[in-house]
């Protein structure tokens, strides 16, 4: 007996990366951060009173909006919370895209995104990339037919970042919205947060999972113009950002310095493990992200397993696109170093 809708039977989940607990690791398998957040974040967490968890929290927000606002350079106004970046995605689906509707986004891109389209019982327009990685110049009429388009920018799992100019072609191109998924822009040269000034149809979404190394608290951020803001916020839960996230959010946002810092280091070793994968034979895209998509001279879920024997978790995407690359998360220094000397040794046949 079937009792759920069908198309929620027909559905493949999404599927996280793996955080396995039956031995130590060297995590470089889900994008999160190496390095602690703030002290800020720690001694907020101390100064919470208990008697404040009493109440529901601020349904907008208000006093984190405010810290969000100063980090982005953006209106208060024009922000919105969510429960990670994942439930501002799913809000733009229930905001944007109607049942039978469609939304599109490029192939390869972020799983996510056609499994809430699925959700939604609408359709994902797959727009591939070219052999490249980068995104085709026609992509606004190929997305014809969708109400919202779905932009990872810098991409997920390929790290590569498309020009400004194109974002902005495809805001002026595309008849419905652009949303630019900036969840890894800390960790690239540019982003497109001032681009929602000039252009209605632009919303740019952040999270402080990747760079503020905050992906256990859940907290993400659109930033968008106040009359599509108010549309989204009769979509949302009314409390989807607990206080304590709230508090804690702040405090990352109001140390900005530490996160950046720690940007500018992990954008140092993937500079370190990218020259390293290419003298090792590997493939490299260049990345704008706390990861390397590479390309090894073995085959590529083989060399994920025995990483894996060795301890050492990475990233594989099954698929024509993407089966013949792993995904490396930018961890330590160390961490990298071990993965490399793993690495060195599977590709060395044995004599
Ligand atoms: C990690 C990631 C997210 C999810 O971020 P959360 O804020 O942790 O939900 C969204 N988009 C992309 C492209 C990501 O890689």
């Amino acid at each position: 007996m079937q009792y759920c809708r069908d198309t929620i039977a027909a559905l493949d989940g999404y599927v996280p990366g793996e955080q396995p607990k039956d031995r130590r690791y060297i995590k470089l398998n889900t994008n999160e951060n190496p390095y602690p957040p703030s002290p800020a974040v720690v001694a907020a967490l101390a100064e919470i009173s208990p008697q404040s968890l009493r109440l529901y929290p601020d349904p907008t927000a208000s006093a984190l909006r405010t810290a969000a606002a100063e980090a982005f350079g953006v209106p208060a106004d024009w922000i919105l919370c969510g429960n990670g970046s994942d439930d501002l995605l799913t809000i733009a689906v229930r905001t944007y895209v109607d049942q039978g509707g469609a939304l599109a986004c490029p192939d390869p891109t972020y799983s996510l995104y056609p499994v809430l389209a699925g959700i939604q019982g609408a359709e994902t327009i797959r727009i591939p990339l070219d052999e490249g990685f980068c995104e085709p110049r026609d992509m606004a009429a190929r997305a014809e037919g969708a109400s919202l388009l779905f932009l990872a920018r810098p991409n997920a799992p390929t790290g590569m970042c498309c020009p400004r100019s194109f974002v902005e072609r495809l805001a002026r191109e595309f008849a419905g919205i652009v949303w630019v998924d900036e969840a890894y822009a800390d960790f690239a040269d540019d982003n497109c947060l001032d681009l929602v000034a000039n252009h209605p149809n632009l919303i740019v979404s952040r999270t402080l999972s990747k760079s503020y190394s905050l992906a256990g608290i859940r907290l993400g951020f659109a930033v968008a113009r106040p009359e599509q803001l108010r549309q989204m916020l009769k979509v949302k839960d009314s409390y989807n950002v607990g206080t304590l996230v709230q508090t804690l959010g702040k405090a990352a946002l109001e140390d900005r310095q530490t996160a950046l810092n720690q940007c500018r280091r992990v954008r140092d070793t993937r500079e370190r493990l990218s020259n390293r994968l290419i003298e090792l034979g590997f493939g490299v895209l260049p990345s704008s992200a706390n990861f390397v998509f590479a390309r090894p001279p073995v085959d590529a879920a083989r060399l994920q397993a025995d990483l894996k024997e060795n301890g050492i978790l990475v990233r594989h995407f099954p698929g024509p696109r993407t089966g013949d690359h792993i995904r490396v998360t930018v961890g330590t220094d160390r961490e990298i170093e071990e993965f490399l000397h793993a690495t060195e040794r599977l590709l060395k046949p044995t004599t």
